[in-house]
């Protein structure tokens, strides 16, 4: 019979099942002492998720291992047999104008504005970052004006940080920059996940509704009864730390709420359709066209691992407008998009019942990853920091200032929160 939860009394209580999660847990557990997981849905991996309603892996959330050199989920990934690609060595590109193709000397001019934009951000944020009071949004440090200004925006802005460039820190924008290497785990990434908590002592369905951490022990409550514990990992995505839908009893210090509230989940909307092996795209392609201001960006990419998949992107506020209007809308507008770069025809021999999916009004994850506001670029060290003595830790993507929004930062906010709990515990 399995003990009842009154029973069970782990060293360290991890909340969430996510990639912070599953790196605190594997952790404490290689440190020699007991712990125990806490997890909402019926399912691991957070908002890394593979799904397979397709009849192939289509991941939900993080697809890309970014920064591979020193991404630890790359070594972890290698050492469980995951094959993984190198997706910039293998990317195809096509860039549209209008219409048409991008002529050569239009690609030139795209290079540049690429090249401009980053050699802005670098130069203004080493002239004046957060600690001297002037990060200003990445917005007024960018060029604008230009023929692929506005593109390059959008990449950065709706598509890379899932927010636009005037709601985004300078400072933090510059610090976990994505560098080097995109690596696609060929089983999807949620499926790296589901095998890196494989052994853990995982309860799915196991809300945790009032934490109470004041006393020399955590207590954990919820439906599923209540449970003690010496030290408490908690990794929930900072904007229910924000929205406190966790009850913490105490409060969490008001400093460390602001600094949730501080790191909003922007967003990003995701269309998978079967039928791309008709639109005659090499594999691993990606497609996107010269936009407007204020015109959204649809970020398509064909064919990976060969696969018969197009996943269509669009972030920020048009996402946002997207998602609330319902799934046909999402759907309806990436195939007007379709059929805008690769004709009627095309569009129409996407397979119907594509997947859409819909993050923000995902009640545990409400967005899909942090960006800090502007000025504000101090607070994912606010919130990383131990309470009571690294009895209560606060870990999740949003805590990483390095790879903050990736599943690299999380797992790496989630060993140091449980090198602090360990601490706490000796
Ligand atoms: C569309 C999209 C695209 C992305 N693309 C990439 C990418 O290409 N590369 C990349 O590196 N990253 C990407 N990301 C970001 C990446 O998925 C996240 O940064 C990472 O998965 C966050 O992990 P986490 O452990 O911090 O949080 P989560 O994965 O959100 O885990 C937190 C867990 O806590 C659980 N939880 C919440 N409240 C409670 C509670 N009260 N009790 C119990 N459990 C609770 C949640 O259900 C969740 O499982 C993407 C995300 C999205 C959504």
């Amino acid at each position: 019979m399995p003990p009842s939860c009154a029973e069970i009394q782990p060293d360290v209580l991890v909340i969430g099942a996510g990639a912070a999660g599953i790196a605190a847990a594997r952790a404490v557990q290689q440190a020699g002492r007991s712990v125990m997981v806490l997890e909402a849905r019926d399912r691991v991996g957070g908002r890394a998720v593979t799904d397979h309603r397709l009849g192939l892996p289509f991941d939900l959330g993080a697809a890309w291992l970014h920064n591979a050199a020193d991404n630890p989920l790359v070594p972890l990934a290698r050492a469980l047999g995951l094959a993984l690609a190198d997706s910039d060595a293998l990317r195809h590109e096509r860039t549209l104008v209008g219409d048409r193709p991008a002529s050569a000397a239009e690609l030139a001019g795209y290079d540049a504005a690429w090249d401009a934009f980053q050699a802005a951000v670098l130069a203004r944020a080493a002239a004046g970052g957060a600690a001297n009071g002037q990060d200003c949004s990445v917005a007024a440090a960018v060029p604008q004006g230009g023929p692929w200004d506005a593109t390059v925006a959008a990449w950065q802005g709706d598509i890379i940080a899932a927010a636009p460039l005037e709601r985004l820190s300078l400072a933090d924008f510059a610090g976990t920059a994505l560098n080097g290497r995109n690596m696609m785990v060929e089983a999807g990434i949620g499926t790296l996940f589901t095998r890196l908590a494989e052994g853990l002592p995982i309860r799915l369905s196991s809300m945790v509704e009032r934490l109470e951490w004041g006393g020399a022990q955590a207590v954990a409550h919820g439906a599923f009864g209540s449970i003690r514990a010496g030290a408490v990992i908690a990794t929930l995505p900072s904007s229910l730390i924000a929205a406190e839908a966790l009850r913490f009893d105490p409060p969490l210090p008001v400093a460390v709420l602001e600094a949730a509230a501080d790191l909003p989940l922007g967003q990003v909307a995701k269309v998978g359709f079967r039928g791309a092996d008709a639109l005659g795209l090499p594999e691993f392609c990606s497609i996107d066209r010269q936009v407007a201001p204020g015109e959204a960006l649809v970020a398509m990419s064909a064919r990976p691992f060969g696969r018969d998949l197009l996943a269509c992107h669009v972030g920020g506020d048009a996402a946002a407008a997207l998602e609330a209007e319902g799934d046909a809308a999402l759907e309806a507008f990436m195939r007007a998009e379709v059929a805008r770069r690769f004709g009627h025809q095309a569009a129409r021999a996407l397979a119907p019942k594509p997947i859409v999916t819909n993050w923000l009004r995902d009640p545990m994850a409400r967005g899909v990853y942090s960006y800090a506001r502007p000025g504000r670029a101090a607070a994912r060290g606010l919130l990383a920091q131990p309470l009571a003595g690294g009895r209560l830790c606060l870990a999740g993507e949003a805590c990483d200032a390095r790879l903050a929004g990736t599943v690299g930062g999380a797992w790496q906010s989630g060993m140091v929160a449980a090198e602090a709990a360990l601490a706490a515990l000796r």
